[in-house]
């Protein structure tokens, strides 16, 4: 397997692997809350309209911006500046010159094994539909992605 990712900074790295990167967790697809205050970013088990909650994948990923306009689009630039992201997070973790987690699809070359390692937010997340916007602070989660 080509580790491709070794050695490169996000801007080196084609479209294509560019998008074979991301681990398919969801993570960042969870509702987040803002305090006010210091700024800090919680996580709530409320997961975006858009997410597949049983492949954790976007329903819609070629019109994720239009439909969800809150939908953070990643590039090579910002990774670093989303503190909030997960540190399991491959783009993050290649923005800090790490490698991947043992269980990254592309190590394992297994799709699955980001949920069977218990990475992924599958079975773990609610859709927002199913949730008022007043109720999303009963969500917040004190997991540490
Ligand atoms: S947290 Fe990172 S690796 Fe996981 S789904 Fe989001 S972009 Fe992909
Ligand atoms: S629109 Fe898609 S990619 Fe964006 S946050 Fe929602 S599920 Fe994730």
């Amino acid at each position: 397997m080509d580790r491709f990712w070794i050695g490169k900074q996000l801007d080196e790295l084609t479209p294509r692997q560019w998008e074979v990167l991301c681990d398919g967790c969801g993570r960042c697809c969870l509702q987040k809350l803002k305090n006010p205050t210091t700024g800090k970013v919680y996580y709530t088990s409320v997961a975006c309209l858009l997410l597949d909650i049983e492949t954790c994948r976007c329903s819609n990923y070629e019109l994720r911006h239009v439909m969800v306009p809150g939908c953070l689009k990643l590039e090579p630039e910002n990774i670093r500046k989303l503190r909030w992201l997960p540190k399991t997070c491959a783009y993050r973790r290649v923005a800090e010159g790490k490698d991947l987690p043992a269980w990254h699809p592309l190590i394992t070359g297994n799709p699955q094994s980001v949920h069977t390692a218990g990475c992924s937010i599958r079975h773990r997340a609610i859709s927002e539909e199913h949730i008022h916007p007043d109720d999303l602070v009963n969500f917040q989660i004190n997991e540490k992605f």
